[in-house]
């Protein structure tokens, strides 16, 4: 099959990416589903900062590439053995497969998933691969997904089905925002009702952690961004309180509101300085989580003593701890019923050769989500 896709030879070319065009639609081939793989006509895919930190070179990837990982769609068609989905099911993608025989998945641990993580990083399915072509060329996939296409070969352990009345632009941002950001208020942060939470960074994933910690009854929820038009939507969405990290030093202003600190700091900055602040902004005893991929390069350091005496926890959280076959129909359950507003985090759709300029939005941290619609 015959296809259009956002294809990227080389990460790291100077922005604005208006100018330098990273990416390039281009006519790609994929062939017919093999065994255990589906192929889904992409109706929405949505920009988060891992494509960008793919574009401009912060993470390593090999090339050519088609990025894209949060996104929904129609099965077209499907593979041998593939019992999951069939041809018109409605589908949310998601970026990391469950093999289900790893000691990860067995343990009910899938975000680890060992199968997956080595695929996605080889850039191939798990299936197998790189299937997509350009002319002679074999073109990676993008955590198993290569969603700013229009038409995805996916394994079909990458596919969660979603219900067929759920717009799929909303349903784009459950495979990863919605996942990652409420998934870690919930599971990985563990907030219980009545804690108080600060949140780093109001992207997608960060707004959508605010959704998860008035999910989880927290009490007090304090974000922090530059941003004044993002502090506003967090607010809107449920933040108590909120912090402009450009006029004060985060960390003690809410240390100051909060005599000593949060129960949990949730870091979706992207930054090690935002997970530096979010460290200092939780209470002796509380915990420190951060979802931030940033550059393998960069580090953090501090006294061992203090996570002792201060009986602190540190946490990574990949996908929100979550089971997506359990997660991503609960959460949608909660979007319907009004008590998970994930459509708030959508700033604007655009055409897929729209897609340099709306990476030059992301860079200059302008929008939340941006959803290329098919
Ligand atoms: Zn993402
Ligand atoms: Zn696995």
């Amino acid at each position: 099959m015959k296809l259009k896709a956002a294809v990227l030879r080389k990460s790291g070319l100077p922005r604005p990416y208006a100018e330098s065009r990273p990416l390039a639609i281009e006519t790609i081939e994929i062939p017919p589903p093999a065994e255990g793989e589906a192929i889904v006509a992409i109706k929405a895919a949505s920009l988060c900062h891992s494509d960008l930190s793919v574009v401009n070179g912060d993470r390593a990837w090999p090339m050519p590439i088609v990025p894209g990982h949060e996104a929904a769609g129609i099965v077209e068609e499907v593979g041998s053995g593939v019992h999951s989905v069939k041809p018109g099911d409605h589908v949310a993608l998601i970026f990391l497969t469950q093999c289900g025989e790893c000691e990860h998945c067995i343990e009910g641990r899938p975000s680890l998933c060992a199968r997956g993580t080595q695929a996605n990083r080889e850039g191939r399915l798990l299936t197998g691969g790189p299937r997509l072509r350009l002319g002679d060329m074999a073109v990676h996939h993008h955590m198993g997904l290569s969603a700013f296409a229009e038409y995805a070969l996916v394994s079909e352990k990458s596919l969660v089905k979603i219900p067929e009345d759920l717009p799929f632009v909303e349903a784009s941002l459950f495979g990863c925002a919605v996942m990652c950001g409420a998934g870690t208020a919930l599971y990985s942060a563990g907030i219980r009702p009545g804690q108080s939470v600060a949140v780093f960074g109001l992207g997608g994933v960060g707004l959508a952690a605010v959704l998860g910690a008035v999910t989880a009854g927290a009490g007090r929820i304090i974000a922090i961004d530059p941003s004044e038009a993002k502090l506003a939507l967090a607010r809107s969405i449920g933040a108590t309180e909120c912090v402009n990290a450009d006029s004060v030093r985060p960390a003690e202003a809410i240390r100051e509101l909060t005599r000593g600190g949060v129960d949990h700091a949730i870091d979706a900055s992207s930054s090690v300085e935002g997970f530096s602040q979010a460290f200092e902004a939780t209470r002796r005893g509380g915990s420190t989580v951060t979802t931030s991929l940033t550059p393998p390069s960069q580090t953090f350091s501090f006294p061992v003593a203090r996570i002792v005496a201060e009986a602190r926890t540190i946490k990574g959280s990949y996908i929100g701890t979550c089971v997506p076959g359990r997660d991503i129909p609960a959460f949608i359950q909660l979007y319907r019923q009004g008590r998970m507003p994930v459509d708030k985090l959508v700033t604007r759709s655009l055409k897929l050769d729209q897609i340099n300029e709306a990476f030059d939005a992301l860079s200059e941290a302008k929008v939340v989500r941006q959803v290329v619609v098919f």
